[in-house]
């Protein structure tokens, strides 16, 4: 009987080890062997951890050194011909992953919901597949030796098809059979490892909407890989929402062993179980994607429901995912609020969590260890409720009077009035925020936060800073200006650290992609604004010239997304109470003569909920609490917001309905097609698609960008068309950047004059 389950573990390490060995290898500082044994010492940490708290499936081939769908491309051999004639199998891999100076790096895109990035299979009809079992294998026998009968991870044939991209149009689910037969060769290999081998099928794609042909694909595929070996024992895998009940119940009439589903983001997964003729049911019951203490009495009482419809003695007691998607200990977390740090739990801590939990699931004696730390656990929660950290009732009531969040006017008439104040041509030019970040605006940012720089050599050292891109976008000719972000490091955390209810931890990394973590700050409590957070440095530009400074602001939905944020509270409550700290800043912002203000949405698109049925929610709250943030600004102050994608399809008439008068979004790299749909729905305001793509060190040139300007003329009339790059430019080079805008603001006078 198995009775506890991990779905994976971060690969990154306790403190990013992973990154570093990988940067130090590109940058050939180390070897190849050097960085695999860097790796294995990972691997083995893992190991020993999962080991050490009792855990039954411990899984094997979750790490990667990059990524775990690129890992799926090479042990299917599909890699792409651009790719096939290099040699070395590590530098083919990375190639493919980061391009190289041949070759155009693969596309990268977001893992389902989360904000981990995945290498995007690229098929065709000349497609081959043969099998590269080494890694998978490698890494079984590495574990058996150390001494851990491992699970092994695959990603499921039908979510890497469904996620590959078919480049000649002929189909991804023509190469159905081919990619099942080299998974099934696979199987025959691995059944040579052991007596038994649990293997776990990774198919998320089972709580999207699948439609008929999926449905058929999932049970073919498992159906058959069913019955490769009696030694093997296959766990379909699924997390982040609900599955359907047809697809369970076929799965759950193959031979497979056992089926995941996440009751944590996928509630409705608890009907989904009655017929689960027998298999094992791998119940992901603690979030693998918080970082919140899990609440283990109310863990007990949903097992307690779950086993109304399945068996006890076949439930697993698992994490809703991988834990790839929390950091990885609270270890070294010695900066962070005591209080706050006692209602957290990251990735190792978790494992304990599962196997307290499925110790007293499964009625087996607990030590005094373990009875102490469920006692521990109900009071911390207990305290965590209770806390006046997390509650304020002024902020409450006071959010209870923000009914109307209409803007004053509607947008033609506003408009009017901003066009009369602002006076600025057709074809206005700007920019979307950020300016470079240099080596020494980092030196100045962390000199002052380590005590080392006083706050008036601080602030004497950004002024400079802003005065310097003041003076750079007057003599380039730009038509509104911004003061360059030269105070923010990250465009959530900057707000977060001036606002109660946040709290920040020094190691709380998540890989985003390849060697890329990123550190989400921590919403726990109820949010106020402490003081005004961006009118000094925003009036400080405007104080430097006649021309108009753009203020500029991260929004609600943004900064909620890309936290992780309480789980005591719906999320749609907490973007009302941040949206009213904007709302606030807002007010400031126009007080102090500011006339027009961005409020950046970059992960509002992100936030959108893998179902169908729940997409209206999200939107529900989401558009409210943008236009509760914006509804402080008067008619004639002008509103802009950025997001930093294109694909819109289905959102257009949302972004309408958000009140901004003015959005920018990124188009370089998506191409114009995607504008059309602009064109076809129908948009009210005004436009900024971005004409160069930020992302590249090139310098495009006037020639290009006028032809640009001209595309974008037949879709958007040029009293509606403004013209900006694609997302900030923080990223970039002075010497990148002062010639692109040069370049950009040429070619818009070339076509004004035509
Ligand atoms: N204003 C921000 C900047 O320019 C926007 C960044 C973003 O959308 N990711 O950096
Ligand atoms: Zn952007």
């Amino acid at each position: 009987m198995i009775k506890n389950s991990i779905t994976g573990f971060p690969r990154i390490g306790k403190g990013r080890e992973l990154k570093f060995a990988l940067e130090a290898f590109w940058s050939g500082k180390i070897d190849e062997k050097e960085l695999q044994k860097q790796a294995k010492e990972l691997r083995l940490k893992n190991l020993q951890y999962q080991k050490e708290a009792k855990i039954e499936l411990i899984s094997s081939n979750d790490f990667s050194f990059y990524d775990g769908m690129l890992d799926t491309i090479a042990l299917l051999g599909a890699i792409p011909q651009r790719f096939a004639d290099i040699g070395d199998k590590t530098k083919q891999y990375f190639a493919m992953a980061r391009g190289d100076d041949k070759r155009a790096a693969m596309e990268m895109t977001k893992w389902f919901n989360t904000n981990y990035h995945y290498i995007v299979p690229e098929l065709s009809k000349s497609t081959r597949f043969s099998l590269n079992a080494d890694k998978v294998i490698n890494e079984y026998k590495e574990a058996k030796e150390f001494g851990v009968k491992t699970k092994i991870n695959l990603i499921g044939a039908v979510t890497f098809l469904s996620l590959s991209k078919s480049v000649d149009k002929s189909g991804v689910y023509v190469h159905f059979e081919a990619v099942l037969n080299v998974y099934e060769q696979l199987l025959k290999e691995i059944a040579k490892l052991d007596e038994r081998v649990f293997v776990q099928f990774d198919e998320p794609i089972i709580v999207t909407d699948l439609n008929g042909e999926q449905k058929e694909y999932l049970f073919k595929a498992y159906e058959k890989l069913s019955q490769v070996s009696p030694k093997i024992d296959i766990i379909v895998s699924s997390y982040f929402d609900h599955a359907d009940k047809d697809v369970v119940e076929a799965l759950a009439s193959t031979d497979i062993w056992g089926i995941g589903l996440d009751f944590i983001h996928g509630k409705e997964n608890l009907d989904n179980i009655k017929n689960l003729k027998g298999k094992y049911l791998i119940a992901g019951v603690v979030d693998g994607r918080n970082i919140w203490k899990n609440d283990i009495n109310a863990t007990l009482e949903l097992l307690k429901k779950i086993s109304l419809s399945a068996p006890e003695e076949r439930i697993v007691v698992s994490t809703s995912c991988s834990l790839l998607h929390a950091p990885y200990s609270l270890e070294n977390e010695d900066k962070i609020d005591a209080e706050v740090k006692s209602w957290l739990s990251f990735a190792l801590e978790k494992l304990d969590e599962i196997s307290l939990i499925s110790k007293i699931f499964h009625k087996e004696p607990l030590s005094e260890k373990e009875k102490a730390m469920k006692d521990a656990n109900a009071k911390a929660l207990l305290a965590r409720r209770n806390s006046s950290k997390i509650h304020n009732g002024d902020l409450q009531e006071r959010l209870k009077t923000f009914t109307n969040t209409q803007r004053e006017l509607p947008f033609n008439e506003r408009i009017k009035v901003q066009k009369k104040i602002l006076n600025y041509p057709a074809l206005a030019t700007t920019t979307i925020g950020s300016f470079p970040q240099t080596d020494e605006l980092r030196a100045l940012r962390s000199s002052f936060k380590k005590g080392k720089i006083s706050k008036n050599e601080y602030e004497s050292g950004i002024k400079k800073y802003i005065d310097a891109c003041v003076k750079i976008q007057e003599d380039i000719g730009l038509d509104i200006l911004v003061h360059g972000e030269p105070e923010r490091n990250d465009m959530v955390e900057y707000f977060g650290e001036q606002l109660n209810g946040y709290a920040f931890t020094k190691e709380g990394w998540v890989q985003s992609y390849g060697s890329r973590c990123v550190k989400p700050p921590l919403l726990f409590g109820d949010i106020t604004r402490i003081n005004p957070m961006s009118v000094k440095w925003i009036t400080y530009a405007q104080s430097k010239t006649s021309k108009v400074v753009k203020g500029m602001l991260t929004g609600p939905v943004t900064v909620l997304n890309w936290s992780f944020v309480r789980d005591d509270m719906p999320k749609s409550e907490v973007a009302r109470q941040l949206a009213l700290a904007f709302n606030d800043e807002i007010t400031d912002l126009q007080n102090a003569g500011i006339k027009i203000i961005q409020v950046d949405e970059a992960a509002f698109k992100e936030g959108y909920p893998l179902r169908k049925s729940k997409k209206q929610i999200y939107e529900k709250w989401a558009l409210e609490a943008f236009k509760l943030a914006v509804s402080s600004a008067k008619a004639q102050t002008q509103i802009h917001t950025h997001m930093c994608y294109s694909n819109f399809n289905d959102i257009i008439k949302t972004i309408e309905a958000m009140e901004a008068d003015v959005i920018s979004i990124e188009t370089a790299r998506a191409g114009n097609k995607i504008l059309k749909i602009f064109e076809e729905v129908g948009y009210n305001q005004e436009i900024g698609p971005g004409i160069y793509d930020i992302h590249s060190p090139r310098i495009p040139s006037v020639d290009e960008m006028t032809k640009q300007i001209k595309a974008l003329l037949e879709i958007f009339p040029k009293e509606k068309l403004w013209i900006n790059p694609d997302c900030g430019l923080k990223t970039r080079k002075w010497d990148e950047v002062i010639p692109s805008l040069k370049n950009l603001v040429k070619a818009v006078k070339s076509v004004r004059e035509s």
